[in-house]
Parts: C-alpha cells; structure tokens; sequence
C-alpha cells in the first residue's frame, strides 16, 4: 500500500484525506491518504523522511504552496506561472510540483455546464486561489477583471496574461464592469465560516439574469453571498466542485491513472457534502 498525505498547518480540517480515500476504494487502488500536521520548520526533515519512508506524494496546504519550490527537482509549467504548487509527486527519491487548483476550477466549471471561452469574469480577491482562476480562466479564453481590497495586488495579477486580465475597482451597486459579466467568482476570504462578511451585497443587483456567481467557499455551502445570489435568481456554484476536481487531478497526477471524473463525482459528492 503507498501513502500519501495532505500537510499543512492547519490541516486537520481537509477534506483531502475523505477525497482520496473515496476514489482509492471505488477505483481499487493501492493508496493511502492521511493528513500529517508539519510546522514550518518541520518541512525539510519532513520532504527527508518522505522520501526515505518511500511515500508516492503529498498535497500541500497552507502555508506550503509557495515554500515548497525551492526543494523542487521538476515543476509543471502552470505551477511555475503561478508560482505555487498543491501536488508534489515522489519518483526516484526526487520531487515534482504541480498545481492542480487552476485546471481544477475550469474543470469545476465545465462540469457545471459553463463554458469560460469568450466570457466575461469579475472575480473578487487577489490571494493564491484567485490567480489560480484568473490563470485557468484567461487561458481557457475569459476576460477576466480583477477587483482586490488591495488594488496594488489585483495590478499584480494581471501580468499573468495582461491581454485578458485587467485590475478593477472594488464594485458597487452600479459598476458598470458587472453589466457585462457572464461568471462573477468570490475568492476572497469573505463568507468564511469564522472570518469576516461583505458589508454589502448591493453589487449583485448589477449583474444580468444569465451570470453564474462562484463562490470559492465550501465552509459553509451555501455561503450568504450564494444564498443571496440564489434569491434574486441567479444560478450558483459552491465551493466543493472545485476542491473536488483538484483531488481528481492531484490523484491521477500521483498514481498516474485516468480518472473518469463521471466514474468518482456522485461518491466524491455524497462524502462531501453529508
Ligand atoms: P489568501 O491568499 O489569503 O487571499 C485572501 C483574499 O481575501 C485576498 O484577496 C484578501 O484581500 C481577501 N480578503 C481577506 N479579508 C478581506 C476583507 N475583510 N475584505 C476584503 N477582502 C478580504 O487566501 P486564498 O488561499 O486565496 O483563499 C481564498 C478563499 O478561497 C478562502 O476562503 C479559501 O477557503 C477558498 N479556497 C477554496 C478552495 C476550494 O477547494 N474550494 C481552494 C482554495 C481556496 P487582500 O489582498 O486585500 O488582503
């Protein structure tokens, strides 16, 4: 049986291990996953011991996606634009990063029917998920505005491909940057069982009937901006496709297995969200 682990500090809470688990069961494969708590200063022993103890992989949380590259031997060309990894594969006592939350977002996208080429985004935030959308979505052909509580941040993104990504501000009831969108994404820590709230949901009244609102945040599901969403009629995704298909790349990516993602959705679903 070959281990696998999520580390980060916290990361008592991840679903990851539930995730893994789930699709090693169903698809008869020969992983574990467990979570493993490793501080800071921990890293270095811990990427040691992982390689002596023969371990496949491990998932990276806080405060590890942009820590870890610097012990990388191999790092995928997405995760070198974004400058953090979620998956680091062990082969041959060497270390190779991915980051499977970018293409996992326009995957989650897909999956629920929405197409990003030649659509608008607004997307709120400027942290390490947000570029991870605003890549996926730029490449997968969007436009996609920006609008950060620190502006100088949502600037910055916008060198990841400044054809399709500009900087807005922060929008309003009447922001003409909303008229137009077809996908508005939450990727700000707002909403956040335990963290702080939109102050105003007044923005929503901008958007048309037809636009998709995202919210990054499966904790809790719905969070109050889709419940308000939802209330004036707009459809929604919650926070668990995308947490979703980045466990279904980061698994194939260890293992180096297909997985259909139709064969492991409804179980992934079930255990997520019961
Ligand atoms: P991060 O790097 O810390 O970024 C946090 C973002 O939230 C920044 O843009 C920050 O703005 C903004 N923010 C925080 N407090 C704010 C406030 N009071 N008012 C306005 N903006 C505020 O975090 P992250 O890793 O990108 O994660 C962002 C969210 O996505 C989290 O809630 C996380 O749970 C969720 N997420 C979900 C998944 C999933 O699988 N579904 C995966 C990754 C992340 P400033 O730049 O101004 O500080």
């Amino acid at each position: 049986m070959k281990q696998l682990y999520v580390i980060g500090d916290p990361v008592a809470h991840s679903k990851s291990p539930l995730l893994h688990n789930t699709m090693c069961a169903l698809l008869g494969l020969d992983f574990t996953y467990a979570c493993r708590t490793v501080h800071k200063e921990e890293l270095a022993a811990f990427l040691t011991a992982a390689k002596e103890s023969g371990c496949a992989g491990f998932n990276a949380t806080m405060p590890f996606k942009e820590l870890l590259l610097p012990y990388l031997d191999g790092l995928d060309p997405l995760a070198k634009k974004l400058g953090a990894v979620n998956t680091i594969c062990i082969e041959c006592n060497k270390l190779y990063g991915y980051n499977t939350d970018c293409p996992g977002y326009t995957a989650a996208l897909r999956q629920h029917g929405f197409d990003p080429q030649g659509k608008q985004a607004v997307l709120l935030g400027a942290g390490g998920a947000a570029k991870a959308v605003a890549l996926g979505l730029s490449e997968a052909g969007a436009t996609v505005l920006v609008a950060n509580r620190t502006a100088s941040k949502a600037k910055a993104i916008t060198s990841l491909c400044p054809d399709k990504i500009r900087p807005i501000p922060w929008p309003t009831a009447d922001a003409p940057d909303l008229a137009g969108a077809d996908l508005l994404v939450n990727a700000t820590s707002l909403g956040m069982a335990g963290q702080g709230e939109f102050s105003d949901f007044t923005f929503l009244d901008a958007l048309p009937a037809a636009c998709l609102v995202s919210d990054l945040i499966y904790h809790p599901a719905p969070t109050e901006l889709l419940r308000r969403a939802e209330a004036r009629g707009l459809a929604t995704m919650d926070g668990f496709p995308l947490l979703i298909h980045q466990a279904i790349l980061a698994l194939e990516h260890f293992t180096g297995h297909a997985i259909p993602p139709d064969q492991v959705l409804p179980a992934l679903e079930a255990a997520v969200r019961n």
